[in-house]
């Protein structure tokens, strides 16, 4: 299983955890990859792994798109 984001290729990075007396041990960060489903264009919907900033944005993305459709229908 990658922890990977399929959209902006987000993933795990490395450094040292350091302690109060200086002693560096090795650690990692994982992203905060969810499964979400998604629809594409053609109207099937898939799950994907995506990032949690990626799921704001694609949120913010339809909205704005629905903001768009009523204006234009206006
Ligand atoms: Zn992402």
């Amino acid at each position: 299983m990658s922890r990977r984001c399929e959209v902006c290729g987000k993933g795990q990075v490395s450094g040292n955890n350091v302690s109060h007396s200086n002693r560096h041990t090795r650690r990692k960060w994982n992203a905060n990859i969810q499964t979400v489903k998604v629809t594409e264009e053609n109207g099937t919907t898939r799950r994907a792994k995506l990032c949690t900033s990626c799921i704001r944005t694609s949120r913010k993305v339809q909205k704005d798109r629905k903001a768009r459709n009523v204006e234009s229908a206006i």
